[in-house]
């Protein structure tokens, strides 16, 4: 549990530091940086978290770890986790007009830039409270988490963490599926290990009109496509969550020209690393018979990407916990169905145990009901007074290392 008094005090400075965390997310909006260069990023954040009276640590190039002790410093420590990075893409949307990135090929189409500011929010409060503090909270501000190897990976090896005694690890994601106010939670599995696969199917270059004297790849590459799709719905048990999409197609140079290659780029999406090896295996063994009955050959590589994203039960009633003590009972809602996208937030809970939430970021208001990665993506501000106080919350929670549920 929060203490009343506690309660009072995080949902009036979350509404307070309002315009602090809009101001720091329209920076950071305008400022994006992509995976494993977010150095300016990095920078400014260092700045604003010493001025708050963190100590703030780099176990990695870009990003950071920052730490604030309590009374008792080893009774309990709790880490909290925004993922700074940006998108190589370009955005688009009228409701952002005024914010606009302004740093060509990337944008934070994904809530990043929200979940940083967020997690600042977060760290402000937690240090205007410091007297009230007991354990340590350890605020994990990490790069790359839209890119292999994974900036969860990287801090995480980095043994910091472990280094600094932490007990449980949170974090949130935006969810557009949510209006503000709302959070969705759901125990177990949550989020799908995102693996990759590259195929480059080989033939025989030649001219368009003279087809019997080439092997023509972009042939090869058509019934690949569809002969893939049978992976999922002839040798995968129905009931089980499983996504095989190609997502790049690249052949030929012009109407006349038969290509010597098609270069294909897909996603695995499933729960469990058996089922992603044993798809990638169907997926090769499509492609070899493709490429042999064609009289040409094929080059295969499948990347394992992170793993999936699986909540400990008693982590996920401390959120619900937090939810309906500060903001009531109706805040925070079960999801149906774990989802489909990839988190590498999935490493950390390969280490402790802990708990990921999505959080409401969307409106008609806003703009902001469009799919992570579209280019028009936003958010509605106004969920940063549950995001902050949520994880504030979270922090000075009797049971969020799992010790006193009370
Ligand atoms: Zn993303
Ligand atoms: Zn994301």
């Amino acid at each position: 549990m929060i203490p009343p008094l506690l309660t009072q005090q995080l949902k009036q400075r979350a509404t307070e530091l309002m315009p602090d965390m809009i101001q720091w997310r329209r920076h950071l909006h305008q400022h994006p940086e992509i995976s494993y260069k977010e150095f300016e990023t990095t920078k400014w954040l260092t700045t604003r978290l010493e001025e708050m009276g963190f100590e703030v640590h780099h176990p990695t190039e870009t990003g950071c770890v920052a730490v604030i002790r309590g009374k008792a410093p080893q009774s309990r420590v709790v880490a909290l986790r925004a993922d700074i990075d940006a998108l190589a893409m370009e955005e688009t949307g009228v409701a952002k007009a005024d914010f606009r990135s302004k740093n060509p090929g990337a944008a934070h189409c994904c809530g990043h830039d929200a979940h940083t500011a967020n997690l600042l929010g977060c760290a402000r409060m937690l240090s205007d409270l410091r007297d009230q503090l007991e354990g340590t909270v350890v605020l994990v501000f990490q790069p790359g988490e839209e890119k292999l190897p994974g900036g969860g990976r990287l801090i995480s090896e980095s043994g910091i963490l472990h280094t600094l005694g932490v007990q449980a690890i949170y974090g949130l994601h935006t969810s557009p599926a949510h209006a503000p106010g709302q959070i969705g939670v759901i125990k177990g599995p949550m989020m799908a290990r995102p693996d990759e696969f590259a195929l480059d199917l080989i033939g025989k270059g030649g001219h368009a009109a003279a087809p019997h004297l080439a092997i023509d790849p972009i042939v090869m590459a058509a019934q690949f496509v569809s002969a893939v799709q049978t992976v999922r719905s002839r040798s995968i048990n129905p009931l089980e969550p499983v996504v095989v999409t190609v997502g790049k197609i690249n052949g030929g140079t012009a109407h006349n020209v038969i290509p010597e290659k098609v270069s294909m780029l897909g996603t695995i999406r499933s729960f469990s690393r058996e089922t992603s090896n044993f798809i990638a295996q169907r997926i090769e063994a499509i492609a070899a018979g493709i490429a042999q009955g064609a009289g040409g050959s094929y080059s295969f590589k499948y990347d394992e990407g992170y793993p999936a994203v699986i909540n400990t039960d008693w982590a996920t009633d401390v959120i619900v916990d937090v939810a309906e003590t500060l903001h009531g009972p109706d805040t925070a809602l079960w999801m149906p169905e774990p989802v489909m996208g990839g988190e590498d937030f999935a490493f950390y809970l390969e280490h402790f145990p802990g708990a990921f939430f999505l959080l409401g970021t969307g409106s008609a208001k806003a703009d902001s009901l469009w799919s992570w990665h579209h280019p028009r993506y936003n958010i509605d501000e106004d969920a940063f007074v549950t995001g902050a106080s949520m994880m504030a919350g979270i922090a000075l929670h009797a049971g969020a290392t799992g010790g006193n549920h009370g």
